[in-house]
């Protein structure tokens, strides 16, 4: 097994632990809840989960998405959460200390970066909101991780390209969310500051990449929406994921992408 494939297992493993936190915040974040106390429960039945029954995605396989004693389902999503969640934190571990000048400190602001644009893209998707008690510590704790980054990576100048880029996201989604107030909230407005922030700290290129493919996914789910049948022109489709998304891919394949249109 080769270094980075060792690296790649076990950001895995982590992530799937963490998934295991992002479904218990997807739960309890929009609901007022505690996120350490009580233990997990069976919605149906009240039962408690017992750890052997959370082990991420291998105990739904094994209980085949039921609950041990009321058989009553689990939703799908809870394994979906914890696949992507390791999937995330693995492209991370592969693709970022290879990235721009970066080094394997980047992990430090991008995993749990990882783990809140997941949370926060499945709270927006069934709730339509962004939860001021997510974005805004997410914002001042990785303002604080791509200093720590930048100072043992890349140099400070990437961190003060990334407060910036941030700024200025801030400011044109602002702009945006005062021109349609439909189309976006203010949830996607402060999500675009901490978006900013991760794609910036990796360049300019990368900011325009990312918001980019932000946009054409979120004009594509909004289109495939209205053909379903399932929304109308002017109902309101949750951005959330679409932004989460565009600024991933910028994050983990915005160097060959800028490489390709940009020529640089
Ligand atoms: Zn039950």
């Amino acid at each position: 097994m080769t270094d980075s494939t060792f690296t790649a297992a076990l950001a895995a493993l982590v992530g799937a632990a963490f998934g295991s936190f992002a479904n218990v915040a997807v739960y309890r974040v929009p609901r007022r809840e505690s996120l350490v106390r009580p233990r997990s429960r069976c919605p149906s039945c009240g039962a408690q989960i017992a750890a052997r029954d959370n082990v991420p995605v291998v105990s739904w396989l094994l209980l085949r998405g039921r609950c041990r004693r009321c058989r009553a389902p689990i939703s799908a999503r809870y394994p979906a959460v914890e696949a992507l969640t390791a999937l995330l934190f693995a492209l991370v571990a592969l693709r970022l200390p290879s990235e721009g000048g970066g080094s394997r400190w980047d992990l430090l602001p991008y995993l749990p970066l990882m783990l809140v644009l997941v949370i926060l893209s499945f709270i927006d998707l069934e709730h339509r909101v962004l939860p001021n008690r997510i974005v805004l510590p997410a914002i001042a704790v990785e303002i604080a991780l791509f200093a720590v980054a930048a100072w043992r990576g890349p140099g400070l100048d990437a961190w003060v390209r990334g407060v910036e880029a941030g700024g200025a996201a801030f400011a044109f989604f602002m702009v945006l969310a005062l021109i349609s107030p439909r189309g976006m909230g203010m949830g996607d407005v402060k999500l675009s500051a901490l978006l900013g922030l991760a794609l910036g700290y990796l360049g300019w290129g990368r900011l325009l990449v990312g918001f980019f493919l932000a946009f054409v996914l979120g004009a594509l789910v909004g289109l495939a929406l209205i053909a379903r049948g399932r929304a109308g022109m002017k109902s309101h489709v949750p951005f959330g994921p679409s932004l989460a998304l565009g600024a991933v891919i910028g994050v983990l394949y915005g160097g060959p992408i800028v490489e390709r249109w940009l020529g640089r």
